[in-house]
């Protein structure tokens, strides 16, 4: 569980790809800075934790790439103190990085097994988000509503439930399209009944399932 020096310099690095590759929030780059990505991944991976990749998880899952990581939570406009609900707790790295810009987070995960393991390590890791095992489709009717909504897995529309769980001048970002590609989606609560909708650019995901295993 250490974060070396080396990793320290092969972030800063990452985050300097990162930077050139358009992410421009500072906000957004210092959260990437900040969390030790080698220690959400299996340690045979530890070694690719910082190349700019998707890499696979347990239970046939993913921890996004970075950039994608960068752009979704940059296209969220994160503040500190925003709920924030996360769909697909996966590796809990996107959950840390939302921590570490001050968001007070609520995640959700459909597979148990990911739900259990997940939560542990964010705890040895002393990240503290609120976990739950459940359908992301759904959402937190009892936590509702929330500044925020990240949706990390690609569904084929916008969930709209999860819509409806928005605050006013709330802000959900969500990957919708097919099973191998899925286009940036920024939603936004204008108010109670108003939404707007802005398509940003291509992305691949691993689907969003309905129900829970
Ligand atoms: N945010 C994660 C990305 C994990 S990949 C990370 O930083 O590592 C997407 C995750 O979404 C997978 O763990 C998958 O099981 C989960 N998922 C898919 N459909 C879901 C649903 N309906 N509700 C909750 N989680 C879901």
């Amino acid at each position: 569980m250490d974060d070396t020096y080396k990793h320290k310099g092969q972030r800063k690095k990452l985050v300097e790809g990162i930077a050139r590759k358009g992410i421009t929030d500072t906000r957004v780059l210092d959260a990437i800075n900040a969390v030790p990505r080698h220690l959400f991944v299996e340690s045979y991976l530890e070694n690719r934790a910082y190349d700019d990749n998707a890499l696979p998880i347990a239970a046939g899952q993913t921890i996004s790439q970075p950039y994608t990581v960068a752009y979704q939570t940059q296209l969220l406009r994160v503040g500190p103190g925003h709920s924030v609900l996360e769909i697909g707790t996966g590796s809990g790295y996107q959950a840390a990085v939302l921590l570490e810009m001050g968001a007070k987070v609520y995640t959700l995960e459909r597979q148990r097994g990911l739900f259990a393991s997940t939560g542990e390590l964010l705890k040895k890791l002393n990240y503290r988000p609120q976990t739950f095992y459940g359908d992301g489709y759904k959402g937190l009717p009892a936590h509702q509503p929330f500044d925020r909504i990240i949706v990390t897995a690609g569904a084929p529309d916008i969930p709209q439930d999860l819509k409806m769980q928005l605050k006013p001048g709330g802000r959900m970002v969500v990957p919708v399209g097919s099973f191998s590609h899925q286009v940036m989606v920024l939603v936004e609560r204008k108010n109670y009944q108003d939404f707007q909708e802005t398509a940003y650019d291509g992305f691949v995901f691993v689907p969003m399932r309905p129900g829970t295993e």
